[in-house]
């Protein structure tokens, strides 16, 4: 039996303790914060999208960041796995549009409570308003890496362990405990951490006119993101204007690749554009057709009263503007050309992302610890023995749809069930 302190009560966290304590070791869960759970209690709006009900290759499909490392996690501990966990610790599960897995009750506290429960009947101590210091280390003679001998809390105490967990997550929602202590923890031990950056976050643009659209939101158009030539997202589905850019799930997905837009020579990349296509289901020849058969209806209207069977009302004043038509252009007087340029605008409606929003508003946090120095079939670190990395504090990072819960569920139980 191993001494083994997971830091950090979220998802990753909660998960390697569990793991953990049930191979028998005796298992300290340190927390900051006042409670367990604190980002876990706001997913899904506060109904926790626990994780995705699809097959395992969907759920590497939405993995964005090195899938491949993922493969002992998600093998060892998948979707079933945890859904049977959370339902025998009585939280009942639902599967929604997309095989999102909610609670039944809608209430993510009752996945915090199916966690605690199985914490409690494992024997975990649990230690809240902990906060981890720094992790202590020792050389030894016969191992060519440091070995970790416990952790130092701020307020002095230490624990001993044989093993030390690091599950403190990003840097994104701050204010629920996700502050970066691992990355300064790892750094520290000598480990590599790839640059975190906002993901899963809103987009600003330079066009002003996005702010003229707050709150529409637009269904069913797809989205591609463009860095010169060289298509980096594309999809189908819902996005929202705001008053700095754009939202909506589609452009969350969007930002994900964002970061991983090129720089160019000299360190200067290209913009990255983004084209909304408003009609994606007409293609370019169908779209002309319909146009010619509303102008036709409207021959004698203005072009800015012609368009109320096309777009929504406030989308009209932007898109008339953006096609240099004059407003007040009888609908007959618009020439062919004016006719199928304003077609090309419908479908390729263009945008340049000029940055994203900050941690504060990123779901997740893309970068972290470099997989590198992380044993993919333990979790255990390259750098020290005993040491281990589970949850958002590696580099990994998903879409939306329950698939980074996912990862951090996967990971946890990989790193508590592989103290030895
Ligand atoms: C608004 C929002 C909604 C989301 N919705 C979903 C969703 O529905 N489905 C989904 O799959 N994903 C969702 N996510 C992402 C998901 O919440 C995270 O990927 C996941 O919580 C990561 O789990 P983790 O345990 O690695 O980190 P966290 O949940 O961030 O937990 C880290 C814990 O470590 C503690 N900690 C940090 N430093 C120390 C220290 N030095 N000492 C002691 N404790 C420390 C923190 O207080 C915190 O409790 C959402 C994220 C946000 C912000």
């Amino acid at each position: 039996m191993s001494r083994v302190v997971v830091i950090g009560g979220g998802a990753a966290g909660m998960m390697a303790a569990i793991a953990a304590a049930e191979n028998g070791h005796k298992v300290w869960l340190l927390e900051k914060n006042e409670k367990l759970g604190k980002k876990l209690f706001i997913t899904g709006k506060g109904r926790c999208n626990a994780t995705n009900g699809a097959d395992m290759d969907v759920l590497f499909e939405n993995v964005c960041t090195n899938s491949k490392f993922l493969y002992s996690a998600f093998y060892g501990f998948d979707n079933r796995a945890l859904m049977e966990l959370l339902e025998q610790n009585g939280c009942p599960l639902k599967v929604e549009r997309g095989d999102r897995v909610f609670p039944v009750s809608d209430h993510s506290s009752d996945v915090i409570a199916a966690l605690q429960r199985a914490l409690r009947q494992n024997h975990v101590e649990i230690l809240l308003h902990a906060p981890v210091e720094k992790i202590c280390t020792e050389e030894k003679e016969d191992i060519e890496v440091p070995q970790v001998t416990g952790v130092r809390l701020q307020n002095r105490e230490q624990i001993e362990a044989e093993a030390v967990i690091i599950c403190t997550g990003g840097v994104s929602y701050p204010g629920t405990g996700s502050t970066g202590d691992g990355y300064l923890f790892a750094r520290e031990l000598g480990h590599r951490i790839v640059e975190p950056a906002p993901s899963l976050v809103p987009l600003e643009t330079e066009e002003s006119w996005c702010k003229e659209l707050m709150g529409l939101s637009l269904r069913n158009v797809s989205l591609r993101m463009m860095q010169g030539k060289k298509e980096l997202y594309s999809d189908f589905g819902e996005m929202l204007f705001t008053h700095f850019g754009v939202s909506g799930p589609l452009v969350l997905s969007a930002s994900c690749h964002y970061g991983r837009r090129k720089a160019g020579k000299e360190g200067v990349a290209e913009p990255v554009k983004l084209y909304i296509d408003l009609k994606p289901a007409l293609d370019e020849e169908q779209l002309d057709k319909r146009l010619l058969r509303d102008f036709e209806e409207a021959k004698n209207k203005q072009f800015k009263n012609a368009l109320g069977g096309l777009f929504p009302a406030k989308l009209i004043p932007i898109m008339v503007q953006l096609s240099g038509i004059s407003p007040d252009k009888k609908v007959n007087e618009i020439t062919r050309q004016e006719r199928v340029a304003f077609g090309r605008l419908i479908k390729s409606l263009p945008l340049t992302v000029t940055g994203t929003r900050s941690f504060a508003e990123a779901i997740i946090t893309r970068g972290g610890v470099s997989v590198k120095d992380v044993n993919p079939s333990t979790m255990e670190s390259k750098r020290v023995k005993g040491l281990y990395f589970a949850g958002e504090v590696l580099d990994l990072d998903a879409y939306t749809g329950g698939f980074n819960l996912q990862i951090a569920w996967s990971t946890g139980h990989l790193a508590g069930s592989s103290v030895k």
